[in-house]
């Protein structure tokens, strides 16, 4: 088939940088080259027994049929319980709809809501995700520049500039992929002040990280500062990170019960209802013990801690402690302009990422994938033992450089 049968809209995104990485990393494991892979976002755990185990009552149930299309009533009771419990929100049954994963939630608001050439705000560093996905729905992604100087995050005034009578949306991720940056009460509070004067923008909160923190704070909500924004507001959040269950494809999607009508009807037309059996377990995480979440925190924690103190170790890297999610966003602008033995000036962070895998095998993210370099990023969400051994091939990578 030629390119050309592709829809515009299609050809216009392009594969997640950080899959490619990792696809090139396990190329170079193959070829018997030794790799230490820090790309992949996901934890390391297994997900917690409890929570097989009720997939395996479910399946055992005969809970392996179509379920409701926003998801089972106790997979949404689990969901309004949680977002009623841990953020102070409320929400009714049709105001909420459970996706495969959090990234389908996000994908088919945007969907249902992007005119042609709509724009949608996104504070940069972004995950990798977000513009590709309004690429894809033929909006307009407008990335606004967060420099590590306001804890990349998005203030007011950038806000206030960024708004066009055409913004649909702004995308706010708290703790933020790639930084962990998280906003605070009083940090919403002035954005929501910019927001109050222009109704035209709704408000997509990604709060996947909301509990992988490392500074003993709870992440507030957008919504619990604000809450005159609530019906213009969409919650997104899912069960991957918190619970170790990336695999179970389960995200979900709570706001105005129009906007969430909308996406079960295009969800009834395209994906059909999430898995049966992953909303069962999904019901029980939210439900069930949290034991896990504190000591999975308690472990990212000892392992930011402990690459933190590695990488600031290395002449030409710099990297500020990230409040939250599991990764470190590292300045690289030291070692740019440098020369490999081989004899190549590395003149962006795309060529640090590249030299690193390509001499001592270590697999990071280049900066340029998230909007905001020179940086790169490293997942923590792996063994102490695995960064130990990443962090000392990084530094004598670095040692080499000329
Ligand atoms: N939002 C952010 C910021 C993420 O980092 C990810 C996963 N990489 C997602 C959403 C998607 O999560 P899910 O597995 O639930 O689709």
């Amino acid at each position: 088939m030629t390119l050309s049968r592709i829809a515009a809209r299609v050809r216009r995104i392009k594969p997640s940088p950080s899959t490619s990485a990792a696809d090139r990393a396990n190329e170079l494991r193959r070829q018997g080259k030794s790799i230490v892979n820090l790309v992949v976002g996901e934890p390391d755990f297994d997900t917690p027994p409890h929570i097989r185990q009720a997939a395996a009552a479910a399946i055992e149930k005969g809970a392996t049929r179509y379920t409701l299309m926003a998801g089972t009533v106790e997979l949404r009771q689990a969901i309004a319980a949680k977002l009623e419990r841990e953020n102070g929100l409320r929400y009714a049954m049709n105001e909420i709809i459970a996706t495969s994963g959090a990234k389908s939630a996000i994908y088919n608001a945007l969907a249902v809501t992007l005119e042609p050439d709509d724009e949608v705000i996104i504070p940069a560093p972004y995950w990798v995700s977000y513009p590709d996905m309004v690429l894809a729905c033929e909006g307009t992604p407008v990335t606004v520049a967060c420099p590590e100087a306001n804890g990349f995050k998005l203030t007011p005034a950038q806000l206030e500039a960024a708004i066009t009578p055409r913004t649909r949306w702004l995308l706010i991720n708290s703790p933020s992929n790639p930084t962990g940056a998280s906003y605070t009460a009083g940090e919403y509070r002035a954005l929501a002040e910019v927001l109050q004067r222009h109704r035209q923008v709704m408000v997509m909160t990604d709060d996947i990280y909301e509990h992988i923190r490392f500074d003993g704070q709870a992440t507030p909500h957008l919504l619990a500062v604000a809450p005159a924004l609530r019906e213009r507001t969409l919650v997104i959040n899912g069960v991957s990170k918190t619970y170790a269950m990336t695999g179970w494809r389960i995200g979900y999607a709570a706001g105005p019960a129009d906007l969430v009508q909308a996406m079960d009807t295009l969800l009834s037309q395209s994906t059909g209802n999430c898995c049966s059996v992953s909303q069962a377990a999904a019901a029980a995480a939210l439900d069930g013990s949290q034991d896990f979440v504190a000591e999975s925190v308690a472990i990212y924690k000892q392992r930011r801690d402990r690459t933190l103190a590695l990488i600031n170790d290395i002449p030409g890297l710099h990297c500020s402690p990230p409040p939250g999610a599991f990764y470190l966003y590292i300045h690289c602008g030291g070692l740019i302009g440098k020369t490999t033995p081989e004899g190549k000036r590395l003149d962006q962070d795309g060529d640090v990422v590249m030299y690193l895998l390509e001499s001592e095998g270590v697999a990071v993210v280049a900066g340029t994938a998230y909007g905001l370099s020179p940086y790169f990023r490293l997942s923590i969400a792996t063994s102490i033992e695995t960064l130990e051994e990443g962090c000392a091939r990084i530094a004598r990578a670095a040692a080499a450089l000329r």
